[in-house]
Parts: C-alpha cells; sequence; structure tokens
C-alpha cells in the first residue's frame, strides 16, 4: 500500500517520536509515525510498562505505561496517523521526496526523523527446543496485563531487573511464583533482589537458581508442570506451572537503519546540533543519535524531537521559521494570534 505524501515521517513510536509526531502537529507540518512493534511506547512499553519514572520534568513520579498513555494523548491532538507493526526496512528517494518502505507499504515523505532507540527488538527466546511450540500458548514473554496472571501458577526465567520485578510484583496476586535461573548472580535492583529473597525466605515465593527449564508437560493441551533441570547435579525436578514467562532481555537490530548512509558511531548516528544526519531532509532525535554530551534519556530525547522538528519543517518549508514560539501564545492552541 502507499500512504499519502506527508511532510514528515517518523520512524519509532518511542516517547521521543510520540513527542515529536505532536510538535510536527503544531507547526502545521503533516505526520506520521512508523513502528515495528504492535504498540506505542517503545522502550517504556515493551521493557517497563509497570515501572516509576522519577526524572520526567513536571511528573513527580509517574507509571512508565502512564507517561506513554499521556505522550500518545498530547501526539493524538493533531489526528496524524501511528502506523503500528511494520518495521522500516528502506529509504530511497525519488520525484523529490523521500519514501520509506516497510515489507508491505511505501510512506512518501518530505523529510524524515528517525526515532529508532535502540532499534527494532524483540525479546530473547528460551533456547530449548521444547519451548517453541508453547509460545502464545503460556508461554509468554512480555507482561502486558498483570491481571491476566491472577491465581496461575507462573514460572519466571531470568536473572535480571524484569524477573525480579515482575516475580515480586505478582508474589500475592498468582496462586505461586517460582523463579528460575541458571546461575546465583543476579543483574537486578540490589533492592528488588532482597525483597524477592524476602518473599523466599518466607515460604511465599520458589527460586531455584542452577536450574534451567528442561520440558513442558501438559494436560489438556495447556501448560500443567515444568520440568527444571539442575545444571550442576544434572536431576531433574516438576515444578506446578500454568504460565512460563521468560524474562531473558531483548535482541535489538538496527537493521537497515545502519546501511543510508549517514555517519555511525557505535550504532548511533552521528548528529549535528540541528539533529542533522547528513542527508538532506533525514533528522534524527532520541537515544539513536550521539552527539558531544548525548545523554541517553526520555528528558533529552523530548528536547532532540524539538530541534528535530523545528529544523524539519523549516527544510520542508523554508517560509517557516526554525523557532516555534511559545505554545502558550498559539492561533493552533486557540490562544492569541502567531
Ligand atoms: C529498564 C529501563 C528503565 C529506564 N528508566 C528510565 C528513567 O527512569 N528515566 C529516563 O529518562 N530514561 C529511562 N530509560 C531510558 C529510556 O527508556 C530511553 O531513553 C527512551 O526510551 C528513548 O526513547 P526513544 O523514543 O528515543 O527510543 P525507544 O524508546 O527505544 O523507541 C524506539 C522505537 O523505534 C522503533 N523502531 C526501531 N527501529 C525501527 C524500524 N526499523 N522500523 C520501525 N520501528 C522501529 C522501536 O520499535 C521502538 O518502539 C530506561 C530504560 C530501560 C531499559
Amino acid at each position: 500500500m502507499r500512504h499519502d505524501l506527508r511532510d514528515l515521517t517518523i520512524i519509532g513510536a518511542g516517547p521521543t517520536g510520540l513527542f515529536a509526531l505532536f510538535y510536527a502537529g503544531m507547526r502545521g507540518a503533516s505526520a506520521q509515525i512508523v513502528d515495528a512493534l504492535d504498540q506505542p511506547g517503545g522502550q517504556l512499553a515493551a521493557l517497563y510498562p509497570e515501572k516509576l519514572i522519577f526524572d520526567v520534568a513536571g511528573f513527580p513520579e509517574v507509571l512508565a505505561k502512564d507517561l506513554v498513555a499521556s505522550l500518545e494523548r498530547q501526539a493524538a491532538r493533531f489526528g496524524q496517523p501511528v502506523h503500528l507493526g511494520q518495521v522500516v526496512t528502506g529509504l530511497e528517494e525519488g520525484d523529490g521526496h523521500l519514501v520509506l518502505r516497510t515489507a508491505t507499504d511505501e510512506f512518501p515523505s518530505r523529510s524524515i526523523v528517525i526515532a529508532a532507540g535502540i532499534g527494532a527488538f524483540s525479546p530473547r527466546r528460551l533456547p530449548q527446543a521444547c519451548a517453541a511450540p508453547w509460545y502464545g500458548k503460556g508461554i509468554e514473554d512480555r507482561v502486558l496485563d498483570p491481571a491476566r496472571f491472577v491465581g496461575q501458577h507462573v514460572m519466571i526465567v531470568g536473572g535480571g531487573d524484569s524477573a525480579f520485578d515482575w516475580a515480586h510484583q505478582l508474589q500475592g496476586r498468582a496462586a505461586s511464583v517460582t523463579l528460575v535461573h541458571r546461575t546465583d548472580r543476579f543483574r537486578a535492583h540490589h533492592a528488588t533482589v532482597e525483597a524477592v529473597q524476602a518473599d523466599v525466605a518466607a515460604g511465599r515465593t520458589a527460586m531455584h537458581t542452577f536450574h534451567e527449564l528442561y520440558e513442558i508437560h501438559a494436560v489438556d493441551g495447556t501448560i500443567h508442570d515444568v520440568e527444571l533441570r539442575d545444571v550442576k547435579a544434572k536431576t531433574t525436578t516438576r515444578v506446578r506451572c500454568d504460565v512460563v514467562l521468560p524474562m531473558l532481555g531483548f535482541v535489538s537490530d538496527l537493521g537497515a537503519l545502519t546501511q543510508w548512509g549517514m555517519t555511525l558511531e557505535k550504532d548511533e548516528i552521528v548528529v549535528n546540533s540541528q539533529m542533522e544526519t547528513g542527508r538532506a531532509g533525514v533528522y534524527a532525535a532520541g537515544d539513536i543519535v550521539t552527539y558531544p554530551g548525548k545523554l541517553k534519556l526520555i528528558a533529552t530525547g523530548f528536547s532532540d524531537a524539538a530541534v528535530a522538528v523545528n529544523q524539519a519543517v523549516h527544510f520542508v518549508y523554508p517560509e517557516k521559521k526554525i523557532n516555534p514560539g511559545h505554545s502558550s501564545n498559539l492561533a493552533v492552541f486557540g490562544q492569541k494570534d502567531d
């Protein structure tokens, strides 16, 4: 499908991309987002939706998923489209504009902001062959709705932040929580490890270190028990389990973006202070960029987005100023004439 020509197309619906979409609308530019994931929010939605964030200006504390919801509301103000579940693989030039390509669609655009974060990412899968058929049928690699696990026997595999966060948060809600890790070294925040260890000591949570998934046993087509193998003793144990949550981190892939002729440093796009990539009309912002002093934070992603969009708008419409003026004073919001 070939979409209508737009002034600006943003790759990535993370916090940077969502704010860029709002900003484009504020500047009167027609815009759209294309994102590989099936939901907006980037790392916040995929990696830590239930974590509290404390360093976003104006929010003393905010759950990552709530910040995403606010960004979506703000971005939706101008009714610009967000195309989800599409990985951008190609960037071409033709007929005086740029064209982004996915497997199925073409997005012609007068300018582009790449807000692709750490790349299109997907959860790392359990390596055991016996796990593969159960993905989507009892093995779930993302927790989208914790309420779904109420009363379920849950097994979490992993030793990082997500594994420990969910082990702690599901304790008391799930019928049982079992945490499984191949070693006794954890990469999670110390306070969360201590909280889970307290749950284990009190008999509220089970922990199997030096164990790995060995076999899955089903009853009537649903997972009923998981057999774990002690990697040292080579013995196996069966544990009651309805749902397995592998929390093994994510693999991210910049894919085709690295072949678009921009200067890269360690998989980051080098930009100048105008967020220009070196390709005419192509800007970048957020975690994907590097420049002297760059910090990979939500706050700096917002700032990068504002700079990139104002530059892109001026590139497309040279008569429009780079400086946007103050939103508190713009006609687009029904305020005084700008
Ligand atoms: C556990 C954790 C906790 C954090 N806590 C904080 C915190 O407290 N405060 C803070 O400021 N920061 C925090 N961060 C960092 C923060 O999440 C990032 O700085 C922020 O997400 C960067 O936003 P972004 O929009 O630039 O990129 P991302 O959030 O990575 O979003 C990029 C989007 O681009 C999409 N994409 C990539 N490639 C393609 C492609 N080829 N085609 C289509 N779509 C593509 C991806 O699917 C993704 O949705 C934390 C990060 C983690 C992992």
